[in-house]
């Protein structure tokens, strides 16, 4: 347990291509795999104390692909999962926004959409013991690692699976270097801790 009067350093992981392999639109819990090394990966999380916050952007809520019960239920099987190997997430924030949107609640020009800020601060909201200068954004894309130019996190660091390998090419191109890259999240884990 955590104590209030702490602070706690954060990591924010990124859904699809970082902790579970990259299937499109995932709209149903059989299509969902964690990678075989995430419970290693967030127990490591676990036992230094670090909160540890899944980020994503599920557009398939707004285009109507899967509703908000299938995305609970994707979630509890990776919960379920990951707790079976004593890995625990403290919580998962989703953006369901999409501008354009048919459907209404979820048509929103919003300020959480990666890589916007927005979920990032939500969760500065719910745990005020967050220690803000040591907090780390793990991802496979340029809307993970950019969330980097509206928050000051210790690192930020690539992983190459999912669209990894892809996004370092758009890296190289764009001349960003204040990004660190890494196989898979269990070495984003180890370089974090090390
Ligand atoms: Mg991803
Ligand atoms: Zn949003």
């Amino acid at each position: 347990m955590k104590s209030q009067n702490e602070k706690y350093p954060a990591v924010y992981i990124d859904r699809d291509g970082t902790i579970n392999v990259e299937a499109g639109y995932i709209s149903h819990p059989d299509n969902f795999a964690l990678y075989p090394f995430a419970a290693h990966a967030i127990r490591l999380f676990n036992i230094k104390q670090f909160y540890v916050f899944i980020v994503t952007n599920q557009t398939g809520l707004a285009k109507g692909y899967f509703d908000r019960k299938t995305l609970n239920n994707i979630h509890k099987k990776m919960t379920t999962s990951l707790k079976k190997s004593g890995a625990i997430i403290d919580k998962i924030y989703v953006c369901p926004h999409d501008k354009n949107s048919m459907i209404k609640k979820y048509r929103k020009d919003c300020n959480c959409r990666k890589p916007k800020a927005g979920l990032i601060l939500k969760s500065f909201m719910d745990y005020t013991n967050i220690d803000r200068d040591n907090i780390y954004m793990l991802g496979d894309k340029l809307s993970d690692m950019d969330i980097s130019k509206h928050i000051k996190f210790r690192k930020t660091i690539l992983v190459k699976t999912g669209y990894g390998l892809s996004t370092i090419e758009k890296i190289k191109i764009n001349n960003i270097n204040s990004i660190t890259i890494v196989e898979n999240l269990l070495y984003a884990a180890l370089e974090i801790l090390k």
